[in-house]
């Protein structure tokens, strides 16, 4: 495209500050990664979106970075939150999506032969697909209580242990959520999704651990060679969907003002201290404890379905806890130091995910000594990553990273290269990968090669020191949307 690069070290480029734009851009790859960033409009995006008021430093692209509605998936915007604006295209209408990665104690060689059985077992018990139903079919009380208190209602509820808690980002709940302002239309789309996958990109996939490569970070994680792990990806289904669309047409009526100002319409954002900002913020806030439900309670089928196969209890026997769970399309307020001065930030992460190092205090306990796991999937036929937040995270992203490999093609695109059935039997062939999925089309929409090369996003997030690669993943078994 048209948009002008200069490279400030390796890995770094910068689109440099010019008409209009608050301050520079800076994307993350190497030239490989940059060369297929180039090729759709995520350069342009990412120049539109230095002109949203309050954008602090630079608009930064992660390596797996793509475009998406009005802001690139793979980015990241820390803007005043006093100041400037919040912006939902920059957060995502899977408002928290994100991935979590429960643990056992079983080995490969416990599953092999029995992956079949597995994959059916799990594609029957746990809710995909756009209709449905969900796990528990929520009342309106439900769907507030799951609002305002996150994994926590899920816990007291029975769907999880004491312990997933501290193992979720935010402990599995924003206490910025404002129930009130959730619209009544999401709210009852939600109703009946409690507890399910969804379509398209979503899934649900067993790995095992193929490498180790810090082992003291591995160690501290519980993470080792030939473990059996569970990664689960979903968001907030159509109640986060719906509050995005809500919000994102009231920003564009009662902020035209602003709207005009911007290069996209997509990127309508609420001026920082608007009543509108606050309202969709607290939205957003019950939409992602929505999400981390969702995630719990999958989980929790996860737990029973494995209890079932391998006959013995899920925690007690199959040791299966979490590890971790991360947002990657989330706003949040953080308090960042910027030029030497401290800074109160909506950090938006879209296609991010947060990255915090040792010592950061919203690190949970049990791994504020290491880092916390950052979770980054690659596709059903390729490697997935567990990192951990880099030490030079908060000086170079905002303590964030990439969230996947990143898309290289459209989904219709993909569904001219690729045939469904023709992908799951050489995946099953060729490397004894079994895929479930509700339809040929969403297996041709995620074929491995419609993703970039999630070994070199991970080598580029650890080469700049913002996520470290501790441990990489091969898929078993996988289901999807
Ligand atoms: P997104 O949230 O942007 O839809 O996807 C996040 C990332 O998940 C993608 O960039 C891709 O790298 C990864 N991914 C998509 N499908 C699969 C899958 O079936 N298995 C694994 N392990 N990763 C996937
Ligand atoms: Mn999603
Ligand atoms: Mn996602």
């Amino acid at each position: 495209g048209d948009v002008r690069l200069r490279q400030v070290r390796e890995n770094v480029w910068e689109i440099p500050k010019a008409d209009g734009m608050n301050v520079p851009a800076r994307v993350f790859a190497s030239e490989s990664l940059l060369e297929e960033i180039g090729e759709d409009d995520t350069l342009t995006q990412l120049r539109n979106a230095t002109h949203l008021p309050g954008m602090t430093k630079y608009a930064l692209c992660m390596p797996d970075g793509h475009q998406g509605y009005g802001f690139p998936v793979g980015g990241v915007g820390a803007i005043d939150a006093e100041e400037g604006c919040i912006s939902p295209g920059a957060i995502g209408y899977d408002i928290n999506c994100g991935v979590r990665m429960v643990k056992t104690n079983l080995e490969y060689d416990d599953v092999r032969g029995r992956e079949e059985e597995l994959v059916d077992a799990l594609f029957d018990r746990i809710p995909s697909g756009l209709g449905g139903g969900g796990i528990v079919e929520g009342d309106s009380d439900t769907v507030e209580a799951i609002l305002e208190h996150g994994v926590e209602w899920a816990v007291d509820a029975g769907y999880g242990v004491e312990t997933d808690l501290a193992r979720c980002e935010d402990e599995g709940r924003r206490p910025d959520a404002r129930p009130e302002f959730v619209p009544q239309k999401a709210k009852d789309r939600g109703r009946n999704q409690i507890g399910s996958l969804g379509s398209g990109n979503h899934f649900l996939e067993v790995q095992r651990v193929t490498d180790v490569f810090r082992e003291d970070v591995a160690d501290a994680y519980g993470l080792e060679p030939g473990q059996i792990v569970v990664l689960i990806h979903c968001g907030s289904r159509g109640l986060g969907h719906q509050t995005c669309t809500d919000y994102l047409r009231e920003i564009e009526q009662r902020h035209g003002d602003l709207l005009e100002e911007l290069p996209d319409k997509e990127l309508a954002a609420a001026p920082a201290g608007s009543e509108l900002a606050h309202e969709y913020y607290g939205a957003m806030c019950a939409a992602i404890n929505y999400a981390w439900v969702n995630r719990q309670l999958i989980t929790h089928r996860t737990r029973t379905v494995f209890g079932d196969v391998f006959d013995a209890d899920p925690i007690d026997d199959l040791g299966m806890e979490l590890l971790y769970d991360v947002a990657h399309n989330i706003a949040k307020r953080e308090t960042h130091v910027v030029d030497g001065e401290e800074r109160d930030l909506y950090v938006h992460r879209k296609g991010a995910t947060r990255a915090f190092p040792a010592g950061r205090e919203e690190v949970p306990e049990v791994y504020r000594d290491v880092g916390q796991p950052v979770i980054i999937p690659g596709s059903m036929g390729a490697g997935s990553y567990v990192l951990r937040g880099g030490e030079n995270s908060l000086d170079v992203s905002f303590g964030s990273t990439a969230h996947g490999a990143g898309r290289l093609m459209s989904r219709t695109q993909a569904k001219r290269d690729f045939w469904g059935g023709d992908v799951q039997d050489d995946l099953e062939e060729q490397e004894q990968i079994y895929v479930k999925a509700q339809s040929g089309a969403t297996i041709a929409e995620e074929a491995p090669g419609v993703y970039k090369d999630v070994d070199e996003v991970v080598r580029v997030s650890d080469a700049l020191g913002i996520g470290d690669t501790v441990a990489r993943t091969f898929p078993v078994c996988n289901i999807k949307g």
